[in-house]
């Protein structure tokens, strides 16, 4: 039985109390953060974090983050060093989470037997407030595994009710793309996934960073950067067609051929749309914020089809684009796949 707590001013301490209760006693919680929902569990009981794998069919080499709510936490937990400590002390809570070397207090089945464990201190009063309640939270993003990512309490309610012992109805979240994950263990540190907290401030507030081409998200590589990047991520079921040279996403989607194709597009392009047009957002933060709702949105349309545009990779658009890559079925750019494309339109025909 799941418990579907609707968070409100009135029940606030007592819905907060009764989620650390459920924590605590080994059970499972989804609550907002920021980023997105995360499905969480005690951090330091093994058998408690193994039903979060079983909850989203996660497989048992992709290591979950711990989430904390202040920095004494973060020392029963990883090592840190003093110069990178004080920084943090300022930059948190923030949807930036570091990698870092663990102690011996966080089980194997967190950290997927790695010896570094992700550590995130979330800027989300719920998720706060629940932490502090609890103590640290073990958690991955609340959707089944390759499922987008859950962006609002309907989607996690649909989802994950009778899969977890509560779900805490807190609405839309914030950002609505994953933290930021910085890897601390080697200099230069390293940009393990594009997320919500954005390079620039990165190298503003902490120092200089290493981006691998692979952040940008195009190939499924077998020598992942982080567990979780080699499986298949955010995909929507329906097949996505990513257009990345605008020209051409606007010829396509304003053409006769774009019938059996759900546009997914920003403000200025859905007014060219010869046919039903999801508006992603008028800026970039708007279209992260509705990037995941709007695949599923896709899902439940009757269209066989998704066609989206490709933003600039600037600020949150470097995390933007690396999701909408790995949600792609295929990646038009120039000419490539460009027949796959026209086969897909002649079968709609
Ligand atoms: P999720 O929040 O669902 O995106 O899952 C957590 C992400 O953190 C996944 O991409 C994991 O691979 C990554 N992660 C967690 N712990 C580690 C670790 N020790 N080393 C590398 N990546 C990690
Ligand atoms: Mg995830």
């Amino acid at each position: 039985m799941t418990e579907i707590i609707h968070i409100n001013d009135n029940n606030y301490n007592l819905s907060i109390k009764k989620c650390a209760d459920i924590i605590k006693g080994g059970g499972t919680v989804v609550f907002p953060t920021e980023t997105v929902y995360g499905l969480g569990a005690d951090a330091f009981n093994p058998e408690a974090c193994s039903k979060i794998f079983k909850a989203k069919n996660r497989p048992a080499d992709n290591p979950l983050i711990v989430h904390i709510s202040n920095m004494k936490m973060l020392d029963r937990v990883a090592y840190i060093d003093d110069e990178l400590k004080e920084k943090m002390k300022d930059i948190w809570p923030s949807p930036i989470t570091l990698l870092l070397k663990k102690k011996n207090t966080v089980p194997d089945i967190v950290s997927a037997g790695l010896d570094t464990v992700c550590i995130r201190f979330p800027d989300n009063r719920i998720a706060l407030d629940l932490i502090e309640a609890s103590g640290p939270i073990a958690a991955p993003s609340a959707n089944i595994s390759t499922k987008p990512s859950i962006v609002d309490s309907g989607t996690a309610i649909k989802e994950l009710n009778g899969r977890v012992d509560a779900i805490i109805d807190a609405g839309r979240v914030k950002y609505g793309v994953e933290s930021t994950i910085l890897d601390c263990t080697q200099t230069p540190y390293r940009l393990l996934r594009a997320g919500a907290f954005t390079v620039d401030d990165i190298e503003y507030m902490i120092g200089d960073v290493y981006i691998d081409p692979l952040v940008k998200g195009y190939t499924q590589s077998k020598v992942a950067l982080t567990p979780g990047l080699k499986y298949r991520h955010y995909a929507p079921s329906k097949k996505l067609f990513l257009i990345e040279n605008e020209d051409k996403f606007r010829d396509f989607i304003s053409s006769g051929n774009v019938q059996d194709f759900f546009i997914l597009s920003s403000d200025q392009n859905c007014s060219l749309a010869n046919g039903e047009c999801i508006n992603l957002g008028k800026d970039i933060y708007e279209v992260a914020h509705n990037l995941f709702y709007d695949f599923r949105l896709l899902d439940a349309s009757d269209k066989k089809y998704g066609v989206i545009q490709s933003f600039p990779e600037n600020g949150i658009g470097l995390a933007v684009m690396n999701r909408i890559r790995k949600a792609s079925f295929l990646i038009v750019k120039g000419k490539e796949n460009i027949d796959k494309l026209n086969e897909a339109i002649n079968e709609t025909r």
